[in-house]
């Protein structure tokens, strides 16, 4: 097909408002998919995914579609993941398209998470269509909803489209809107290649498979290409659309979407975002918009079996062949013994890398609570960037520690306002702004430090607003802060995997509550074991957990053999996710009890 007969689009749409099921509707009204081929959202396939409802990776798809017009038309798809730790991803993905479907539950709303992909898709100057979806449900409200659009985004919505994805309603609608409003690329065939990746994976056959748009020139099969960030020369072996499964073609010209296969080793060899040129004709300049993926979040993990730890590093290793924006570097805890250091993009990512971990790689794995990284200023020598709070620098040796602060942009319900607020607060949040917005919803603004967010903020803004409120943030920099680094004895030893770092005028209360916390969580043992939070020398909070009186045996009077298994079998499983340090058994969960002070 000519240029003029290709659009690229995306999807954007707050989670649960429907992107995957519209994303399913299209495939099949275009027979990209035959119906009976059609697994219930064909897009998320990863399992993770589909447990969580939500997006990960971005996947596109080829679509042929006769319009109304008569003119055959090639519409291309290219899914983005819906959450915010992959806010990179999603803009390198709009980067790709010359416009995007709006999707916004007509029973819902505008949310937060639908603002934060606007606002990127603005920039990127695509070309907005508003879907309102989900009119079937009897709580649809599509007038109010468009009249939130218009008043948050500023986006006309007297054309939106009325769908239901469900249903199948206004499918026919949003094609045609798609051929009609969205530009088709621009013809830069002539020039040199540049092409730009929004995706890829690792295949353990083919090496990664690089999903990429092309902007200008033509890429063939064959062809020795350059990644322009990295300066890596490759063959092309496999060249390819995706329909959505991967069909070869000889080549594809600018406007056109598509993949490669060409030995390429690991996905940080094929970042998103790079741009992909000819070895032998190179573009002067890379596309614009690349950057490095850096983690944000950082945790350590330690296997509970010592042994285990070679199979943790290789398992570590096979997953970042896939993911780029992962890191780890090895850790030696005096408490905890060999393990890694690893970075993620935020909470979720940090998540699904555990979890995978668990699943795939069958590990049982001590996760200490999440950090975020600190600039320090050293009294001498060059700054330090600081991951694990037990590395901090004394007081004595640094002149300043600045933590990253990060906008916090939530909406809700104004009945909640008032009690976000006061998270906000207690978060050390300074408030920035706040919007009455349509039938008393409210948009409300804070800048956080990273660190109060990455613990258990958003579980805290779901249930203080019943569910009801959405947030998104985004980095805004670094800033000094009082802040020092708190200390846990447990039986008189110093456990460094559960230091952290805390401004000084929370130590005291974080403290008090960590020890008793873990007064609750630490099982008791044959001996009296002492609980103390430090914060250099000084003692800031004690508590102890008395010696264990009784045998567990010994309620068995001696007697029944079966019983006497079964209850030690019951010990150890209790026992699965317990630690050992020094002579106390500690459970994973006292790792993550400063996420669940109250
Ligand atoms: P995503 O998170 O944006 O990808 O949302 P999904 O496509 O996974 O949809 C979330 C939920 O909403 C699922 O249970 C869908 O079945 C449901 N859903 C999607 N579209 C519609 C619709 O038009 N009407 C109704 N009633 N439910 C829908
Ligand atoms: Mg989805």
């Amino acid at each position: 097909v000519p240029v003029a007969r290709i659009r690229n689009f995306c999807i954007i749409a707050h989670i649960d408002h429907g992107k995957s099921t519209l994303a399913d509707r299209l495939l099949q009204a275009t027979g990209t998919v035959a119906d009976r081929d059609m697994k219930a959202q064909f897009l998320d396939n990863m399992e993770l995914e589909r447990e969580r409802g939500i997006t990960i990776k971005l996947q596109a798809a080829r679509m042929n579609y006769k319009a109304k017009d008569g003119q055959q038309y090639v519409l291309n798809l290219i899914d983005t993941p819906g959450h915010v730790d992959f806010s990179y991803e999603v803009s390198r993905s709009l980067a790709a398209c010359e416009g995007a479907l709006l999707v916004v539950d007509a029973s819902q709303g505008v949310e937060a998470q639908t603002l934060a992909n606007v606002y990127l898709a603005l920039e990127n100057n695509l070309e907005i269509i508003p879907v309102l979806n989900k009119i079937d449900l009897p709580g649809a409200e599509p007038e109010r909803v468009k009249k939130e659009i218009e008043e948050i985004i500023g986006l006309d919505c007297s054309g939106a489209i009325l769908a239901s994805a469900k249903e199948g309603i206004g499918i026919d609608e949003i094609l045609e809107s798609i051929v009609h409003l969205i530009p088709a690329p621009q013809d830069t065939v002539s020039q040199p290649l540049r092409a730009l990746i929004f995706d890829s994976y690792y295949d353990s056959y083919r090496g990664v498979i690089v999903y990429f748009r092309v902007m200008d020139g033509t890429v063939k099969k064959g062809d020795r290409i350059r990644l322009m960030a990295t300066g890596k020369e490759y063959e092309i072996d496999e060249l390819g659309v995706l329909s959505p499964n991967q069909i070869q073609v000889g080549e594809l010209h600018a406007g056109e979407v598509g993949y490669v296969a060409a030995a390429i080793k690991a996905v940080e060899d094929a970042r998103v975002g790079d741009t992909i040129t000819l070895a032998y004709e190179p573009a002067a300049e890379p596309l614009p918009g690349y950057a490095q993926a850096k983690p944000m979040v950082f945790c350590g993990m330690f296997p509970t079996d010592a042994d285990r730890f070679p199979d943790l590093r290789e398992a570590l290793e096979k997953l970042k062949l896939n993911d780029a924006a992962l890191s780890y570097e090895p850790e030696t805890s005096s408490a905890m013994g060999f393990g890694f250091r690893c970075g993620f993009l935020g909470l979720l990512h940090m998540e699904i890398v555990q979890e995978r971990l668990e699943r795939e790689y069958n590990l049982d794995l001590i996760i200490t609570a999440p950090s975020v990284i600190y600039r320090v200023t050293p009294v001498k020598g060059e700054i330090l960037y600081i991951d694990n709070p037990s590395h901090l620098p004394d007081p004595q040796h640094r002149e300043k520690i600045e933590e990253p602060y990060v906008q916090v942009d939530m909406i809700t319900p104004e009945e909640y306002v008032g009690t976000l607020m006061e998270l906000s607060q207690t978060r050390r949040g300074i408030f920035k702004d706040m919007k009455y917005l349509t039938q008393g919803r409210t948009t409300l603004s804070y800048e956080l430090p990273l660190a109060e967010v990455v613990t258990d903020f958003f579980d805290q803004m779901k249930s203080r607003s019943r569910g009801y409120a959405s947030m998104e943030y985004h980095l805004i920099g670094y800033r000094e802060n009082p802040l020092v680094r708190l200390d846990i004895l447990i039986n008189n030893d110093p456990v460094d995997s559960l230091a952290m770092i805390v401004h000084r005028d929370k130590a005291y209360n974080v403290g008090r509550s960590l020890v008793e916390k873990l007064k609750e969580l630490i099982p008791r043992h044959q001996f009296k074991i002492p609980l103390q939070a430090a914060i250099g020398s000084k003692i800031i909070a004690s508590e102890h957990i008395p010696a264990l009186r009784k045998d567990v045996l010994a309620k068995c009077y001696g007697g029944d053999i079966s019983r006497k298994k079964k209850l030690l079998q019951k010990q150890a499983k209790g026992k699965k996710r317990m630690k050992a340090i020094g002579t106390v058994d500690v459970p994973q969960e006292a790792f993550m009890a400063v996420l669940r002070l109250d």
